[in-house]
């Protein structure tokens, strides 16, 4: 603490331990009402990431509680296609509306606010973080009780800028059997860790594949080390996905509310809500 400290930050320069740090988080819009938000990461892309996210907003809807997701992947949004939403969305002077989706999911993504949705974004990262924040600040999200966040892949400016400005209530990491030996997750993990936000899980993607002749399970990227990872960062592993033809289909279809995944999937939100109602 500064010597003659005044307990006033704004009006002193010095780096004391004791300096309140600034709060960076942004307040929703006012008419919106979103009780647990969730962001779905991942190191890199394409280990699906948008596709957890929407198999967890899709069985978080089927439960019975009011969902939404947030597609902060602004290069890369895929949302909308999984629910086979192509409408674009509304606006007025009090602020800018979800698009529903069949199953009452609401959604906000870029893809949903361009002209054409084939339209590429190519923009600067300080753009992009605005963007999201506006996602979070313009538009009204109507009683949801769970909002799930695909956040842009890796570790850079963008999630770093999320992760300080929207109120997380906890984060789930994407990755697959590859990545699982490498540092992507360490470095995911220890991103969260540092800004004090609570990971509820790992979820293993395409972690194996069952032979449709004989059932066996093949583990095509070798064995799994999902759990040796989630023991050694003392993080619940709460799925395992495999590579389902299936789910790619319904993803490109627009039909991932409609997919079964019962037999690989069935307490994977389950677990998740416990884990977020424990804290
Ligand atoms: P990310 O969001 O990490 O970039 P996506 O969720 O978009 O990745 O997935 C990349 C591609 O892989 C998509 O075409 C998706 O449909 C497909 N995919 C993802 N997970 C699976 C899976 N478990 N089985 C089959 N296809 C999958």
């Amino acid at each position: 603490m500064a010597e003659n400290c005044s307990h006033d930050c704004s009006s002193c320069s010095a780096d004391c331990s004791s300096r309140e740090k600034p709060d960076l988080k942004k307040k929703p819009h006012a008419m919106s009402d979103i009780k647990r938000v969730i962001a779905v990461v991942s190191g890199k892309g394409g280990v699906g990431k948008s596709m957890t996210c929407a198999l967890l907003a899709a069985s978080s809807q089927a439960k019975g509680y009011v969902t939404a997701v947030m597609d902060a992947d602004i290069t890369g949004p895929s949302i909308p296609r999984m629910f086979g939403v192509h409408e674009r969305a509304r606006g007025d002077e009090l602020g800018i509306y979800p698009v529903v989706s069949d199953g009452g999911v609401q959604l906000m993504s870029m893809n949903l606010l361009l002209e054409n949705e084939d339209d590429p974004v190519i923009w600067r990262g300080s753009l992009i973080s605005g963007t999201v924040q506006q996602f979070w600040t313009d538009v009204i999200w109507s009683g949801v009780d769970y909002m799930f966040v695909d956040m842009p892949p890796g570790t850079g400016d963008v999630p770093l800028t999320l992760f300080q400005s929207i109120p997380l209530d906890g984060i789930i990491v994407v990755t697959t059997p590859q990545d699982l030996v490498g540092m992507i997750v360490s470095k995911a993990v220890n991103m969260a860790t540092m800004m004090n936000i609570p990971i509820l899980g790992i979820v293993e993607n395409m972690s194996y594949l069952t032979c449709p002749d004989c059932g066996r399970k093949i583990n095509v990227f070798g064995e799994s080390v999902a759990e040796a990872v989630a023991l050694e960062h003392n993080i619940p592993l709460v799925a395992k996905i495999p590579i389902d033809q299936s789910l790619t289909a319904a993803a490109d279809g627009g039909r991932i509310e409609a997919e079964d995944t019962t037999n690989y999937l069935t307490d994977f939100f389950d677990q998740i809500d416990k884990l977020v109602n424990k804290k």
